[in-house]
């Protein structure tokens, strides 16, 4: 195997176990952990550079994105409120803001993770591999994101509008800080029902990650039911899991009618 291969193998497997809900990585070596410092061995910096506080303070990217979102009062503002937003160095990197796609009025809205290469590059979510799955799956229950009747429509978007480098997961720092756009898109969007689409979206909006457990239990978001389901990426890696994705298709499409 050469270096690249065996590193991307490596990958795809970490990321496989933690789709399956592992949260902890546990070394080879046993640690003796009474023999491990208890103090950090700095002063604090808070108490030793009240300065460097006093400007972390003034810009905190949350309260910042809070606001932003606030006085967004319909989807182009938010869309543009995100735009002007720069507090987040994942914009450095990417060609493009991923705002959403499909159809606003939707009754479904799907929300996934972070565009990826494909995404980037074309400025809207899920269009790359993961993306046509996502899309042939909702086609099974007669739905998509070019459906012009909300009833059939889709509409997506995801909890980073910008690409991770190396498509890395998007850190609690980064998912805090967008995390007021997300909120806010929903609310704006006004969807019957919310998809989170595997674990990120179930770690941002619902706090919780482990989405083979989570997957096909219903919960709230935003005042709405939302159901998370195993991310089409997920299902790429282990076609097994369709037959649960096709469950929780069946599942959202009797809620919808019921
Ligand atoms: N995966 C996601 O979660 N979102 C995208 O836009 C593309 C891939």
């Amino acid at each position: 195997m050469e270096p690249a291969q065996d590193f991307h193998h490596l990958k795809a497997l970490l990321e496989w176990q933690v789709e399956l809900g592992a949260d902890e990585a546990i070394g080879d070596a046993p640690v003796n952990r009474y023999d491990l410092p208890d103090k950090p061995p700095a002063a604090s910096p808070a108490v030793a550079q009240p300065e460097a506080r006093a400007t972390a303070e003034e810009v905190d990217p949350v309260v910042v994105a809070r606001q932003a979102a606030a006085r967004a009062g319909d989807l182009s503002a938010l869309r543009a409120e995100m735009e002007g937003f720069a507090h987040c160095d994942l914009r450095m990197g990417a060609r493009n803001l991923v705002f959403a796609d499909g159809n606003p009025a939707a009754r479904v809205m799907v929300v996934g993770e972070a565009p990826g290469r494909d995404e980037d590059r074309e400025g809207r979510p899920f269009v790359g591999r993961a993306g046509q799955l996502l899309d042939r799956m909702f086609e099974a229950i007669g739905m998509g994101r070019a459906a012009p009747d909300a009833a059939q429509a889709i509409y997506i978007t995801n909890i980073l509008p910008w690409r991770p480098p190396q498509n890395r997961d998007p850190t609690l720092a980064e998912m805090n800080m967008m995390l007021p756009f997300v909120k806010r898109h929903i609310e704006l969007a006004a969807p019957d029902l919310v998809v989170l689409m595997g674990n990120i979206a179930c770690q941002a909006l619902i706090g919780q990650r482990g989405i083979t457990r989570l997957r096909g239990k219903w919960v709230e978001v935003q005042g709405r039911p939302a159901l998370p389901m195993v991310h089409p990426a997920g299902l790429l890696r282990n076609p097994i899991m369709k037959r649960e994705a096709w469950a929780d298709l069946l599942a959202l499409k009797a809620r919808l009618e019921g």
